[in-house]
């Protein structure tokens, strides 16, 4: 994450070099990927907290949350990982370990809710097709430096 970050903010200088736009959105993209970063680095007493819950607890810590929810940050002190049945990370888990817990960084570092689409549906590579949709509508927008999901597509590809 801070190694993209960094291309990014490369990438955003070579822009303004050439007097061309699209530096804003490149460098938010690397502001919020360092922040999850630095976030997942914080081992001082005020860090965030990742908690594993099991199976049958899952709806308490999340209620509301879709079936296939598998982590869950409900604020900027604390995340929850689902241990279900086939181990944490391994329900539904199309997306890697890597991905949830990188997305779950994102919202636990800048308080940035999962963005909504111009479809109306939350913003995820890995959800349902509308979702899906909604995660390439905002592939390089400034909502899109604000998800977590196209954050994750940034270090981890979008395909
Ligand atoms: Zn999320």
């Amino acid at each position: 994450m801070d190694s993209e970050a960094s291309k990014l903010n490369q990438k955003a200088d070579k822009l303004d070099a050439k007097g061309k736009s699209g530096a804003d959105v490149l460098r938010a993209d690397a502001k919020n990927l360092s922040a999850g970063a630095a976030a997942l680095r914080d081992t001082s007493s005020a860090a965030p907290v990742a908690n594993l819950v099991a199976d049958k607890d899952w709806s308490t810590v999340h209620p509301g949350g879709s079936p296939g929810s598998q982590a869950f940050t409900p604020d900027s002190h604390t995340i929850y990982f689902r241990n279900g049945d086939k181990g944490v990370f391994g329900d539904h888990a199309s997306a890697s370990p890597q991905w949830e817990i990188g997305h779950e960084s994102i919202h636990v570092a800048t308080g940035q809710r999962d963005q909504i689409g111009p479809n109306g549906f939350p913003a995820y590579k890995y959800g349902n097709p509308a979702m899906v949709e909604s995660f390439k509508s905002l592939i390089g927008t400034p909502a899109g430096a604000n998800n977590p999901d196209n954050l994750m597509g940034l270090v981890y590809g979008n395909n």
